[in-house]
């Protein structure tokens, strides 16, 4: 089987348990984030500035003799050169990294404490960019006030921060991203060049549910996942009707594991819209709703068998391949073979387009791939 080079549009650093305490007085570390498994190994109980918050631990995550969180399958998650191991095994060339701990960071009221949670993470995630150009890291942005995300959008990028992680829906209690709260944060996301990252599943933890659980009784395990991708296409959505994209044409977001034939059809639902409903659409804008999600929005997938039909038949050009490396939900230890099922028998343009040149185009800085191998 010829080795085929694609970068990955969705991957996950993993950080170490020692994150916080070794970078924040102990009063605010003691408030960030914390795991502590059971003895049995099945589940853990998240601390967050005091709130705990039950969960089974993902299959395939266990507990090293220091305490810290390693995966078992995929051993590189939680070193920076070991990765190139398995990168270089997979195929995979560069790769827009997605915090871990990101999620639990929703929980947080506090905006100073968040704040500083935020600086800490993102000073640890930018030694794997300073390590190479292969790791294109996402900078987590403290979302429970335009101005602390304001500071930390222009602190990062003066670091050399390329993507800002944003979660798919705002704290709870702050206005929606559709509210002019937050014109602000993306003149300052356009101003910096930025590249918008939202990956599903982060909307804020509400204490009436456990995360990212919306429903239970038959079928919950697939109703909920399933329902974890819509958070992706209501972000874009509230941008594009907003006239966020209107505003700041440079901006581009990318929404990363949510598959992408969405894409079209969100395009399709809102033309519907701004045209049959016109008398009724405020902002105007400049432009068919359609023409912002084919320019401005990107979105990645790992396994989905229609993604790439998105370009091929529906002509959304910002389809992204991505390995999610190294959650349970990714390609990890069958890369190749899902790349081959996705891409033989596919016009080269199109297998180009999505295995490296939408992720190219996002960030040009980064080295080419390798050609693929007979
Ligand atoms: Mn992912």
């Amino acid at each position: 089987m010829s080795k085929i080079w694609a970068n990955s549009g969705d991957s996950h650093l993993v950080e170490p348990a020692d994150l916080f305490t070794s970078s924040l007085p102990a009063s605010l570390a003691a408030r960030m984030p914390r795991s502590e498994k059971d003895a049995d190994g099945q589940w853990e109980t998240v601390h967050v500035d005091g709130q705990a918050i039950r969960r089974k631990m993902p299959r395939g995550t266990l507990t090293d003799a220091d305490g810290r969180t390693v995966d078992d399958r995929a051993p590189g998650a939680n070193d920076m050169k070991l990765r190139f191991v398995d990168l270089d095994a997979e195929g995979i060339w560069a790769e827009l990294v997605y915090p871990s701990i990101g999620i639990w960071m929703s929980s947080i009221q506090d905006p100073d404490l968040l704040a500083a949670g935020c600086r800490a993470i993102n000073d640890w995630a930018f030694e794997y960019q300073r390590f190479s150009p292969r790791y294109v890291c996402t900078a987590t942005i403290p979302l429970l006030s335009v101005d602390t995300a304001v500071a930390e959008i222009h602190r990062v990028a003066d670091m050399g921060f390329k993507a800002a992680y944003l979660s798919v829906a705002p704290p709870l209690g702050v206005d929606d991203w559709h509210y002019d709260l937050w014109e602000p944060m993306w003149s300052a996301l356009a101003e910096t060049g930025l590249v918008i990252a939202f990956h599903i599943g982060t909307e804020p933890h509400d204490a009436t549910t456990s995360h990212g659980a919306y429903f239970r009784g038959p079928g919950g395990a697939l109703i909920n996942y399933t329902e974890t991708t819509y958070g992706g296409q209501r972000a874009v959505t509230k941008m594009i009707a907003s006239g966020v994209f209107d505003r700041h044409p440079s901006l581009k977001a990318i929404v990363s594991e949510g598959g992408a034939t969405w894409g079209p059809f969100v395009a399709d639902r809102l033309d519907e819209a701004y045209r049959q409903h016109g008398s009724a659409v405020r902002p105007k804008l400049g432009r068919l709703p359609s023409e912002y999600l084919y320019e401005n929005v990107y979105a990645s997938f790992q396994h989905d068998r229609s993604a790439v039909a998105a370009v091929s038949a529906m002509g959304w050009q910002n389809v992204l391949w991505g390995s999610d490396y190294p959650h349970l939900e990714g390609t990890f230890g069958h890369t190749q073979e899902t790349l081959h099922g996705l891409f033989d028998g596919v016009a080269p343009e199109v297998r180009k387009r999505v295995t490296v040149g939408a992720f190219a185009e996002l960030f040009p800085h980064v080295p080419p791939a390798p050609a693929d191998e007979a």
